[in-house]
């Protein structure tokens, strides 16, 4: 097998959409697979399109998410630079080839006189039927093209698409693809500005950073016809990287795009992080402030577009890798599921061991003033583990491990306690408890079951006064597991405060 080296290339022009990251997973799986090299390459040659801020986002998204580039800004690499406008010279070089070798041309219309003849007709294009009637140095004689860049005038360098060709794409996931060079307009090659369009950065990008598999998302697929006729000008059509199109990630409902927007609309993430800008509507809510594990996420998005062909669902980052394949991506497009999004989530919480749960939820229950020691909250873990679907619902759910209650079960309170006697059954309950010594779960079962007999009582007299007590909530852990967790003095303090607020239920 040659050596792999793929590139995931996105513009800083905002958040990075969760498109981007599958695009970038599935090039990252596909190195990996086979001890290849991921190169990230930042395409800024827009300028009127740059968004501060962008990159870092970028780069802390991919992170976050474990896929690490191998080259990259900030990553090393020797086909460098990898932000396109630190090669600006690279470009202007190969335009030059262009029109050197006749496959591009000068063109000199003004922007007024383009939108002219676009207001002329609807359907106008800069392609091989118009070219000889528009100002450019195919249709000029050559003095003048000479004088006009001697002169300093406004210029761009467009690629003369060839009549009457076809243009063949073996796309790795549509199969075979074919334009008519006849359908394709001249696109611009070299801006005004001196910088290269996306189409001519992309293609010479491609070629020196000596990329095999450009995998990217279905709406470049178009685009992909003007880079082979740029390979075919250049003499490296037999070398070209081999091209997968993914398919579009859709609503939830499927019906059309996911866009940015709907993840506001439904309450959703579908960027990988958050994304503050300075209006509210452009600012987005992402996969791990939601509460997502980063694992979770991938293992979610691999399958929005691609499956192992097994029933296995649980895949880590190395299985993945390992059961990755090009050919299993779909042709259609691949529904956003985002309840399937959280079922992943809750797989990956209850494998995860205490410890490494209590790290990632320490901050959370920082933010609400508490500072468990790291026993506490490692037991604490185990026991909600199977409990939340994403990580701020360990506060949610399990707030009364750290402070009182403020609301309670009425309902059963009604059911089970009477103001007129229950008060006085129940006191010598808390009495016994108080004097274990060992106050471990097996212990403190043992006593509540002596309580209940001696007592007359049942069991389901007797454990919902315990629950709600300490608790406020019939959901929720074992309650000897808590108990033991909470301890003796803590467990007193909390019942006779709950008899208290018991006894005013009526
Ligand atoms: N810069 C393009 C983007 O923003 C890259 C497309 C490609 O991978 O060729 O998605």
């Amino acid at each position: 097998m040659e050596n792999i080296r793929v590139r995931f290339a996105p513009s800083p022009t905002g958040a990075l959409h969760i498109g981007g990251i599958r695009t970038a997973l599935y090039n990252y799986l596909l190195a990996k697979k086979f001890g290849g090299t991921f190169i990230l390459r930042i395409e800024d040659t827009d300028q009127t399109r740059f968004v501060p801020g962008a990159e870092a986002y970028i780069i802390e998204s991919l992170r976050w998410a474990g896929i690490v580039p191998v080259e990259g800004p900030g990553f090393g690499g020797e086909y460098g630079p990898y932000r396109q406008s630190d090669r600006k010279a690279i470009y202007l070089d190969y335009a030059m080839q262009l029109i050197e070798s006749g496959q591009g041309y000068y063109a000199f219309d003004t922007p007024e006189e383009l939108d002219a003849a676009r207001s002329a007709d609807e359907n106008f294009k800069y392609d091989s039927k118009t070219r000889l009637s528009l100002k450019n140095s195919l249709s000029l004689n050559p003095e003048e093209v000479t004088r006009r860049l001697a002169a300093g005038e406004a210029y761009v360098i467009r690629l003369k698409v060839p009549e009457n060709e076809t243009v063949l794409i073996q796309d790795l996931v549509r199969g075979e693809v074919s334009f008519q060079s006849n359908e394709l307009d001249d696109k611009v090659m070299l801006k005004g500005d001196g910088m290269p369009t996306y189409h001519l950065a992309n293609v010479l990008d491609d070629r020196l950073m000596k990329i095999t598999h450009v995998i990217r998302g279905e709406e470049w697929l178009p685009s992909t016809a003007h880079h082979v006729l740029l390979y075919r000008a250049f003499g490296w059509e037999a070398e070209m990287p081999r091209f997968a199109h993914l398919p579009l990630i859709l609503k939830p409902n499927g019906q059309g795009k996911l866009s940015k927007r709907d993840g506001s609309r439904l309450g959703i993430p579908v960027f990988p992080i958050s994304w503050v800008s300075e209006t509210p509507e452009d600012s987005f809510v992402g996969f791990r402030e939601f509460g997502f594990d980063p694992h979770a996420m991938v293992n979610f998005m691999a399958f929005m577009g691609w499956n192992p062909g097994t029933e296995q669902e649980i895949f880590s980052m190395d299985e993945l890798a390992a059961a990755f394949s090009v050919e299993k991506i779909g042709k259609s497009g691949a529904r956003f599921d985002f309840d399937k999004a959280k079922w992943f989530n809750q797989q990956y919480i209850m494998a995860s061991s205490n410890e490494e749960l209590a790290q990632t939820i320490r901050p959370l229950i920082e933010a609400q003033g508490h500072q468990p020691t790291e026993a506490f909250l490692c037991s604490f873990a185990g026991m909600m583990k199977e409990r939340v679907v994403l990580f701020p619902d360990f506060w949610t759910n399990g707030a009364y491990f750290f402070e009182d209650f403020t609301v309670f079960d009425e309902a059963t309170i009604r059911k089970k306690w009477k103001t007129d006697g229950s008060r006085a059954i129940f006191t010598p309950l808390v009495d016994q408890l108080d004097q274990l010594t060992d106050y471990n779960a097996g212990a403190v079962q043992a006593c509540v079951e002596a309580f209940t007999s001696v007592a007359g009582l049942k069991f389901g007299d007797v454990l919902p006064i315990l629950r709600v007590g300490l608790t406020g909530t019939m959901k929720g852990p074992a309650v000897f597991d808590m108990m033991a967790l909470l301890g003796k003095a803590e467990c007193r303090r909390r019942l006779e405060r709950a008899f208290d607020l018991f006894d005013k239920v009526y």
